[in-house]
Order: C-alpha cells, then structure tokens, then sequence
C-alpha cells in the first residue's frame, strides 16, 4: 500500500522535528492532502494508526487530514473551476473539455504540536 509508505516518510520528519524541539511525544499531527495527490486519506489514517502503535513517539497522536479543492484552469477562457470533487466534466463558463489541474496533487505536514 503506497499510503504506508508516505506514512512511514512522515514517521521520520516526526522524529527529525522532535529530535530537534527535545520533544519526546507527538500531541497532534496537521497534513494538507490534495485531492489530485492520488492519496485516499482513509488509508492514509489507517496507515497512520497502525504505526503510530508501534512508536512511543507518535502513540495516541490526533491525525488532522485537511483536504483543499482542486482547480483546474480552463484552456480556452481561462476560468478556475474549484471543486473538492472529481474532475468537472468541461468548463461551466465556455463548455471546453480541455481543463489542466492547478496544484492539488501535494501532500502537507502543516503543523505538528508536540511536548
Ligand atoms: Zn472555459
């Protein structure tokens, strides 16, 4: 599973940073996840529960997942359509079907409270 991972890739930046604040416990956890990163966030918690079991460090750490829309910039005219759903099928403002995704597809550690 990819989910595991990048969960695993997020482990390490966690013991970096607590490595770095003399912190000994992950309190919470914020992740931006795009909708066009290909992440299913589902797995993503999954991932992160099994191994945050399994390290004293983020044990009973709170994962935050937000998730911001994804935009797409008609070719045609030039409009933005922002959608926290699937692709839209054309563009509502001209009816072109070439749209491009903006962003959308990273994957965030936004904040991490620790002690
Ligand atoms: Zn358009």
């Amino acid at each position: 599973m990819h989910e595991i991972s990048l969960v695993q890739g997020l482990f390490q930046q966690l013991g970096d940073l607590a490595a770095e604040n003399q912190a000994s416990k992950i309190i919470s956890v914020t992740m931006d996840i795009g909708p066009l990163s290909g992440v299913v966030v589902d797995s993503f918690r999954f991932g992160f529960d099994i191994l945050s079991a399994e390290s004293d460090l983020v044990r009973g750490a709170q994962l935050i997942v937000e998730t911001s829309p994804a935009r797409y910039a008609c070719t045609s005219c030039g409009n933005v359509v922002e959608t926290a759903d699937k692709k839209p099928d054309g563009c509502p403002q001209c009816g072109d079907l070439l749209l491009f995704p903006q962003g959308g597809d990273d994957i965030i550690l936004r904040s991490v409270e620790m002690e």
